[in-house]
């Protein structure tokens, strides 16, 4: 009987999970270095959690379900409302700024395709409780500099400000979102449907306009010429983050005032980052400072955060030609003859204990099949104990790369392994 995967879930392979585990890595090492704190939170939370954070209508993304106590649960579709919860419950004495960390699968019922999956995994990195301005130019920054840890030379962010647009759209949260919604959607038919309804018609030029705006600072100007005055501190605050930027040497952006991002947490700056090498599924992150305090019941609190997804990291650095190297066994033990079994053993744990990569026959081939299933792995070093040698204390070791052979003492085989590393 043949099992099939479910629906938007992958396997990966030993070369895949290399090359995501290079990507994670990568990760953690450039975020340890910014001075993030790892935590983690539970795979599934309760159904209320997410919808509390994003509204009922998030229920039919989601993988809910109820357990056999008759909780409704959900599978977490990102970290942020996790990491909040973790806050508002454990963390909200620390010492301010809190940055933290976390990376995981996550789950959303979508239709997939190529860099769109069911399950997925994300990076997450959050900064609550440092100046906006500071805070937002660190996580900006930190996601940059992730990426271009993880093998990606080839990125476009854009920075955008949701509070100029919220600002500017004098009308209630609610129709604000489903403004936003639109322009997110860039579905301008509804946006002039959804304007008329507000009150608002006047502004579709110019919403329609302002979210083409994309480029270097001069489309500040042009906004806050547009917007005629409106807007203003947004604006300004931008300005004030490219120079906060620069003290990172980050330089290599643009302004999108076309960012809008659908949740409606997002209260202030907004950045997106893009693969330019994936295809429809380009966007590899994305964050933004928002505020959750209304949900959580604490007092409001300057947070910014960003997600970045690990599976789309690992396509990109591939298509950039990010190379792996292989991490399989780099000595393999081939006892010559039933009676050097045991032996064989010896040598083996030796160089296990020593930080050898070592592996060994376990079926009782012969000598030659020995070997070619050892270059199959791309083993360097095949370890042959034979009687005579062992006699005078020593193995022969074949360094497969080469085709050479000698014999060599059993205390310096680790050593010369080590060292030719
Ligand atoms: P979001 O939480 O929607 O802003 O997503 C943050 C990042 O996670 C995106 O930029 C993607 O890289 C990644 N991502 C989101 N949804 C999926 C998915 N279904 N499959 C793969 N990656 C995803």
């Amino acid at each position: 009987m043949m099992f099939e995967r479910p629906r938007g879930t992958r396997d990966f392979g030993p070369k895949d999970m290399l090359l995501r585990r290079r990507v994670e890595n990568a990760f953690r090492k450039t975020c340890e270095s910014f001075g993030f704190r790892e935590i983690g939170t539970p795979t599934f939370e309760n159904l209320e959690l997410f919808t509390a954070r994003s509204g009922p209508g998030i229920v039919k993304e989601l993988y809910d379900f109820k357990d056999k106590g008759g909780r409704e649960l959900a599978l977490r579709p990102e970290f942020t409302a996790s990491i909040m919860r973790l806050y508002a419950n454990d963390l909200r004495n620390e010492p301010k700024p809190i940055k933290v960390y976390t990376m995981g699968n996550c789950f959303r019922y979508e239709e997939p395709q190529m860099g769109r999956y069911r399950e997925f995994w994300q990076y997450n990195c959050e900064i609550i409780g440092a100046p906006a301005l500071e805070a937002d130019a660190e996580i900006i920054a930190l996601a940059i500099e992730s990426l271009k840890g993880a093998g990606l030379n080839n990125i476009d962010a854009r920075i955008g400000h949701i509070g100029m647009l919220r600002s500017y759209l004098k009308t209630d949260r609610e129709a604000q979102s489903r403004i936003l919604h639109c322009l997110d959607k860039r579905d301008f038919g509804t946006l002039r449907e959804e304007l008329r309804k507000a009150d608002l018609s006047s502004e579709y030029e110019t919403l329609r306009d302002l979210v083409y705006l994309k480029g270097g600072p001069e489309v500040l100007d042009e906004a806050g010429e547009l917007l005629k005055g409106g807007g203003n501190e947004s604006l300004s605050y931008l300005r004030d983050l490219s120079r906060q930027l620069s003290l990172y040497g980050i330089t290599d952006y643009v302004f999108d005032l076309g960012v809008v991002r659908g949740l409606d947490y997002y209260t202030g700056m907004v950045f997106e980052i893009d693969s330019p090498n994936l295809g429809a599924e380009k966007q590899v992150g994305g964050g933004g400072a928002y505020d959750l305090s209304d949900v959580f019941g604490f007092d409001f609190i300057n947070s910014t955060g960003f997600a970045i997804g690990v599976d789309r990291v690992a396509l990109a650095a591939e298509a950039e030609g990010l190379k792996v190297k292989e991490v399989g066994p780099e000595a393999f033990v081939i006892p010559i003859g039933d009676a050097m079994r045991e032996k064989g053993f010896e040598v083996l744990r030796d160089l296990r204990t020593a930080g050898v990569r070592c592996d060994i026959d376990l079926v009782g081939k012969g000598p030659s099949k020995n070997l070619e299933y050892a270059s199959s792995l791309g083993v360097r070093w095949a370890v042959l104990v034979g009687e005579d040698e062992w006699k005078r204390g020593a193995v022969a070791l074949r360094d497969l790369d080469s085709g050479e052979q000698i014999e060599i003492p059993l205390k310096e085989i680790a050593d010369k392994m080590l060292s030719s590393r």
